[in-house]
């Protein structure tokens, strides 16, 4: 399929409540700076309203560890002080960093956290970004295997006094599997759980799939594909969701690790798989190997797939959706 260049791929989530006598609970709030959303379905209504409160909750706790914007963060003590002494950490924390260091080797290095080492210098609200001097200077400090991880004692420890990082690639979804984790251990089996563009879906609409549509990226009454899901993960990252434009060139908060500047082959990434937080991180890992590396490693790990808007507007296709087309 072709598309003029400029769409915006974004998802739909179409709701087919009809059918289902029985209550659902819809709640929305914010956190981790975007917004949360979850449908839960349970016979029991009054557990369906806990169970949703707890996922807004789970959402606060998850952003009062691992936010960079708050002072008092787990995250932001560690980006002051693990470069002078190792930092013992939350369980949480260690196993999002944990995990982004294996997906960093995944992907030699297209995935990494202290991305933020130069990451911090965008503000993209106001229209700032580092300069060449500072990119020249700094981009050495972006290296994953700056972080050294110790498990004997939960802590972790930065090589350098300039290498800092943030969690914002894979932290959502690490707070949406927690959320249906929790849900599933309070008994619900029907429930999901979206944070911005990451989302999780556990069992079925009584009985028959939820359908995520892909969103003609022009014309938001068009889906140019259904996928019909249960128990499945869904992320998407796109050039659109936090950027400024200048002199044509579009700086937006996916930053290559090898340049510090924006990652360009591609406008979005939407990601499948069995758990969010993998999503979460191949989505952004795929956005900057760009469409063929991307592709290539797509097809290598199983049960995850993948669909990519490049830079012309084409959509590409992991293998095991090519009957998508
Ligand atoms: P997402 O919307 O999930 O693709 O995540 C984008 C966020 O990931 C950005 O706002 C940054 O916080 C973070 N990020 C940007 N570039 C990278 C990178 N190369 N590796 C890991 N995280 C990144
Ligand atoms: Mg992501």
């Amino acid at each position: 399929m072709r598309f003029l260049p400029f769409f915006l791929l974004s998802l739909l989530i179409t709701s087919m409540h009809a059918g289902f006598a029985d209550p659902w609970v819809v709640r929305d709030g914010q956190a981790m700076g975007t917004t949360i959303h979850t449908e839960v379905w349970h016979q029991d209504l009054q557990l369906a309203e806990q169970v949703a409160d707890e996922v807004i909750n789970i959402m606060n706790h998850v952003d009062q560890l691992m936010s960079p914007y708050i002072e008092s963060s787990e995250l932001s003590l560690v980006n002051r002080q693990a470069s002078q002494a190792p930092v013992q950490i939350s369980d949480e924390l260690f196993k999002v960093i944990e995990r982004s260091i294996f997906y960093s080797e995944l992907t030699h290095g297209a995935f990494d956290i202290t991305y933020a080492s130069i990451g911090y210098m965008y503000d993209f609200r106001e229209a700032i970004r580092p300069s060449r001097n500072q990119l020249d200077s700094h981009v050495r400090y972006i290296n994953y295997k700056n972080i050294v991880l110790d498990p004997s004692d939960n802590s972790v420890f930065f090589r350098d006094p300039n290498v800092r990082i943030d969690l914002g690639g894979i932290a959502k979804g690490f707070a949406v599997d927690l959320a249906i984790e929790k849900a599933a251990q309070s008994g619900v089996e029907n429930i999901l759980v979206t944070a911005g563009g990451d989302s999780r879906i556990l069992g079925d609409r009584a009985g028959r799939p939820w359908v995520i549509g892909i969103r003609h990226p022009m014309d938001k009454n068009r889906v140019i594909a259904k996928l019909p899901l249960a128990d499945e993960s869904l992320s998407t990252s796109g050039d659109y969701e936090r950027y400024f434009d200048e002199d044509g060139v579009r700086y937006h908060h996916i930053i290559d690790p090898k340049t510090g500047d924006s990652a360009r082959d591609v406008r979005s990434v939407t990601i499948l798989g069995p758990q969010a937080m993998d999503t979460d991180a191949l989505s952004t890992s795929v956005f900057v190997m760009g469409p063929k590396k991307g592709l290539e490693l797509l097809d290598r790990l199983p049960g995850i797939e993948g669909i990519i808007v490049d830079q012309n507007g084409n959509l590409l296709f992991s293998t095991g959706l090519q009957n998508l087309r």
